[in-house]
């Protein structure tokens, strides 16, 4: 399957959720908020159908899929590793999808959505340990530096960017803002994903 090239907006009107798929801009800009008041949110207000077992099950997977901005390839992929995996199959699936470099890189702040992470990691903009990776599935360690070519670190877009953002930086990272460099100390917590997501819906979504 493609990847979607639509409006994001769409894909939140569809889980009726805020997936902030646009990053900071949907903090003050959003059109579900502005639905939500009167009318709720979606394209064709409150009007809420009673939804079966498996669609809520399918739209958690869903959800899930477009938070970190994956096909469903892609994203049965990290299901099954995941599931080869010691431990909580849903625990091990959040925890490989936030460990992307892409993932990795929006959450220091150096990009201010996923996309854009994605974008700069393909452009070569990111190192790892000093190694340029381009590759926005790479997986970082424990221990990994995150940080991007003197070069960009003296540029007015990455200048602006820390500015301006304030990511709200999870505790399994750590930034250094005058080194613009990141490390991970830590694997995330079931707790510490980027969006909330019901991941035991997910691995019932695959059992069946
Ligand atoms: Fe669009 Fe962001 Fe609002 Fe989603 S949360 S509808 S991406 S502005």
């Amino acid at each position: 399957m493609s990847r979607y090239l639509g409006s994001v907006c769409k894909l939140c009107r569809r889980e009726r959720e805020k997936l902030f798929l646009k990053g900071e801009r949907c903090s003050s800009n959003c059109t579900l908020d502005k639905k939500r008041g009167k009318n709720g949110p979606g394209q064709h207000g409150a009007a809420k159908s009673k939804m079966s077992d498996y669609g809520k099950h399918l739209r958690e997977k869903q959800k899930a899929r477009r938070v970190y901005n994956l096909t469903e390839e892609q994203f049965v992929h990290y299901y099954e590793v995941a599931e080869k995996m010691k431990g909580s199959t849903g625990d091990n699936l959040f925890k490989l999808l936030e460990m992307r470099l892409d993932n990795v890189v929006f959450r220091l702040g150096l990009a201010v959505s996923k996309k854009m992470a994605r974008q700069i990691v393909n452009h070569g903009n990111i190192l790892v340990n000093d190694k340029k990776i381009d590759v926005p599935r790479y997986q970082v360690k424990i221990g990994d530096v995150i940080t991007v070519p003197e070069k960009y670190k003296t540029s007015d877009g990455i200048n602006n960017l820390l500015e301006k953002t304030a990511p709200n930086i999870p505790a399994w990272l750590s930034f250094d803002k005058n080194k613009v460099a990141g490390t991970v100390v830590s694997e995330p917590l079931a707790g510490e994903v980027s969006h909330p997501i019901n991941s035991q819906l997910i691995v019932e979504y695959y059992s069946k």
